[in-house]
């Protein structure tokens, strides 16, 4: 043994002895009693280590410790007395803190609170804790609240008789005769005979090395196991067990099962998670407010944390659930309340009036009539402006709906006010398409329309010397570009307004960065085409505003969606090779590839081989994918826009979010696997001329569900709707940007409880009334702060 685990080891037999103590001198604080386990696992494992100090201690407390199993308790507490004091005065040095601190406690207050490390916890030595921190638990709090994953259940015994070939069963029975056979050099089969007055089973567990099964002739025991057979006769392989005196833990009764890591084997970490919870969940304070236990008839925090873990119906643990999941949606929303009310406090933004006549002019000679929709989100935007509070606004609108003219609208108003706006997008080539919209929007208003940049990266040289200069001398008004709008180099006059354009391709940072080129506080307004159902928006960004534009401008044709089977693959290529004869173009969307962007890549390009060689050799293919350079990307996109390329394939990774009215086909490839909204946003790059257009989905072997799926997609056009169904049907994780939101850091609640979590947001706006900083209820306080903090390091 390395002189670093004999440290480990004389802090684990301190906890041990400690724990021994806490217990009452039951020799039950390690599996088999003190005296075994010093003798045929500690000791054993000293062989190589010789005299070393440490050894040494360890054979002196093995000597303390002779006879331990048959003294009486008050001669046990003597002999543990005598082999701490051992242990402390054969310190060579300060053991590891944790185990230090562990040894100084007075035995009054050995018992740990819930932020104590998990080593002050039995069973659990320094090496152990090594491995519970590994699954993020840290302290007994931690372990408290580490949920099981899913759950057994073995609550109903069956007699032998009862067994029933392929299934799961758990039953009593007695070791009749046991026997131990070699395999291999380090394989063993391990045959018992399990009898109870209706019969016997075959039991046979495989073993490895030298561990062995603890089974004795004569015990009676649980067992659960697959049910097999052979030679016509039911038999059980690798059966879990459990001594019916120990409490039932892992089996007869509903058995959690815990997400455990390699070296710390699930019934040890059910063992210890039963021992936390047992003694701390009926000791935890509750803290939610009583008034709302009672009305949501919710039961207290130490019944929910009890039946969770260790459930004692299924009843019971539904009853769990739905509390712990109503607090962690309360405590999320009341989080996102806190940080709104926090913004909206602040002061030092800039008031833009939205009455201005420039703002009026603009509106006046738009080449279209706005939306009811349109009319609604600009409104709200101009009242967000005309107040010194920073606006942080989100705009929700399908591809299409037209929030091209809010933002524009924003920026006539901040521009009208004397200051400047800037508009990010993700891409040179989505910048490049809002600088002209945006431009040709401003056009009818001559003279008094905003004088506009585009800055983007491949603007270079003195052309993006003078840009520069313009922006900071306040010439340029409204700037429009990529990420080159964050860059050190660039400084504005007055910028009072950043727009971001499908924020979640943009980092925090990179908002923050563009924050911190303003004047004061900016007013900001972040766009997004990814329909993401109300009330989870809310939840998600919790603390921004939100408008949605909901309806579409008059006179867009629907585009024909289809889904083809595998053996309708060839009409769907033949619809998209008359679409391209006639002049029109394509997109097709590779198959999703979950395992990594470089996986993804590699197939697309077979995918682009395949079709340019074998089904459209007469076509001109171009190709897109996440492992490409931007600038290489950029390029690709601008061929087809100009018609260079007639197909452009592309992986998912890549959002095509192009304006291309020449684009008539979209064909989506293993189209069972994409999200419902994500389809349908697919969908949405095309029929964007007047030419009819149309939505092929190609589907290879799509189960019951997966047809169901895109049935939905063919029948249906509303993108939120769409994403209802996903958020039911899939949950919440493939809504883009939610996974850096955060939000999916939720154990219990499902995000697709869309009532709850409008009911538990309007509850917490209540309590924040009566008690805006909730000092009525600490607890609830600190675990919201907790929530924020954590939301603020995810980010
Ligand atoms: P998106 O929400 O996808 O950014 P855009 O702002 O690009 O949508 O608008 C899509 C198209 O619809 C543009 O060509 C735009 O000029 C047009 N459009 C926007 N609003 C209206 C409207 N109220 N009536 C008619 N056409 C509109
Ligand atoms: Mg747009």
């Amino acid at each position: 043994m390395a002189s670093v685990e004999l440290e480990r080891a004389l802090a684990s037999l301190g906890n041990i002895l400690k724990l021994e103590e806490r217990r009452g001198y039951n020799n039950k604080a390690v599996m088999g009693g003190l005296e075994r386990f010093l003798s045929q696992t500690l000791l054993p494992s000293l062989e190589s280590s010789g005299t070393s100090q440490q050894a040494v201690v360890i054979r002196r407390v093995a000597g303390e410790l002779g006879g331990y199993t048959t003294l009486p308790p008050d001669q046990r507490a003597a002999r543990i007395r005598a082999a701490l004091q051992v242990l402390r005065n054969g310190e060579t040095k300060p053991a590891p803190t944790a185990a230090r601190i562990h040894l100084k406690q007075a035995p009054s207050q050995a018992v740990p609170a819930l932020d104590e490390a998990i080593v002050t916890v039995p069973y659990v030595g320094p090496k152990r804790q090594e491995l519970f921190e590994k699954l993020g638990i840290h302290t007994v709090r931690d372990a408290l609240e580490y949920f099981p994953k899913d759950y057994h259940d073995r609550s109903t015994l069956r007699t032998i008789a009862e067994l029933n070939y392929g299934n799961k069963e758990t039953f009593v029975a007695e070791v009749r005769t046991v026997s131990l056979r070699r395999l291999r050099t380090s394989t063993n089969l391990l045959t018992a005979v399990l009898a109870d007055h209706t019969g016997t089973v075959e039991a046979t567990w495989f073993t490895r090395g030298y561990y062995r099964p603890n089974i004795e002739q004569g015990q009676e025991m649980i067992f659960t196991g697959k049910i097999g057979q052979y030679h016509g006769k039911l038999k059980v392989e690798g059966a879990e067990f459990e001594d019916i005196e120990r409490g039932l833990l892992h089996s007869g009764r509903i058995v959690p099962i815990y997400r455990s890591t390699e070296g710390l084997p699930p019934k040890l970490l059910r063992r210890v998670l039963h021992d936390v919870v047992s003694y701390h969940a009926p000791r935890v304070a509750e803290y939610l407010p009583a008034y709302l236990l009672e009305r949501g008839g919710l039961i207290g925090l130490p019944d929910a944390l009890g039946e969770i873990h260790f459930p004692t119906s299924w009843e019971g643990l539904e009853t769990a659930r739905r509390r712990l999941g109503f607090g962690e949606l309360f405590e999320m929303q009341l989080g996102a309340l806190i940080k709104q009310a926090a913004r909206r406090k602040l002061a030092g933004g800039v008031r833009l009036l939205g009455t201005h006549a420039d703002l009026a002019l603009f509106l006046g000679r738009l080449p279209f009539r706005l939306t009811g929709a349109q009319q609604k989100v600009i409104n709200d935007v101009l009242g967000d402006i005309g107040s010194e509070a920073p606006m942080l606004r989100m705009l929700q609108g399908d591809v299409g709906s037209g929030k091209t003219v809010v933002a524009a609208a924003a920026l006539v108003a901040a521009v009208a006010g004397g200051y400047q706006g800037a508009l990010m997008a993700p891409t040179e080539i989505l910048a490049e398409q809002h600088y002209r919209s945006i431009t040709s929007l401003l056009e009818p208003m001559g003279e008094r329309a905003p004088r506009v940049a585009l800055l983007t990266g491949s603007l270079k040289g003195r052309a993006r010397t003078e840009v520069y200069e313009r922006i900071a001398s306040g010439a340029v008004q409204v700037v429009i570009g990529t990420h080159a709008i964050i860059q050190q180099a660039v400084e504005f006059h007055r910028l009072v307004l950043a727009i971001v354009d499908e924020q979640h391709r943009f980092g925090v940072e990179q908002r923050a960065a563009l924050v911190a080129k303003a004047h004061a506080n900016p007013h900001m307004l972040v766009m997004t085409a990814t329909p993401i159902p109300r009330s989870l928006a809310l939840t998600a960004y919790g603390d921004l505003d939100l408008s949605i534009i909901d309806e579409m401008p008059p006179g867009r044709q629907e585009i024909q969606t289809q889904a083809f089977g595998p053996a309708e693959r060839s009409q769907a290529y033949a619809r998209l090779h008359e679409e391209a004869q006639a002049g029109r173009q394509a997109f097709v969307i590779c198959p999703l590839v979950e395992e990594s962007e470089k996986v993804e890549a590699k197939a697309a390009v077979a995918e682009y081989e395949r079709l340019q060689g074998d089904v459209f050799p007469d076509l001109r293919l171009g190709l897109l994918h996440g492992r490409m350079k931007a600038a290489e990307k950029e390029r690709v996109m601008e061929q087809f826009r100009d018609r260079e390329i007639d197909v452009l394939v592309s992986t998912s990774v890549v959002e095509v979010g192009i304006d291309i009215p020449n684009a008539t086909v979209m064909l989506v490839e293993g189209a069972d696997r994409f999200g419902l909204a994500q389809l349908h946003q697919f969908r949405g790059r095309v029929g964007r001329g007047s030419q009819r257009s149309y939505c092929l989905l190609l589907a290879d072997s799509p189960g019951e569900d997966g047809r169901k799926r895109l049935e939905i997609v063919e029948q249906n056009t509303d993108g939120f709707f769409l994403a209802e169904q996903d958020l039911l049907m899939r949950g919440p994780g493939d809504f883009y940007g939610l996974r850096q939101s955060g939000v999916l850091n939720l154990k219990v609640a499902s995000l697709a409880d869309v009532g709850l979590l409008e009911e538990t947001r309007n509850l917490a706006a209540g309590l924040l009334e009566d008690d805006p900083r909730l000092d009525a209820y600490p607890e609830l306080a600190r675990r919201v702060e907790a929530r924020l903090n954590s939301l603020a390091e995810a980010n």
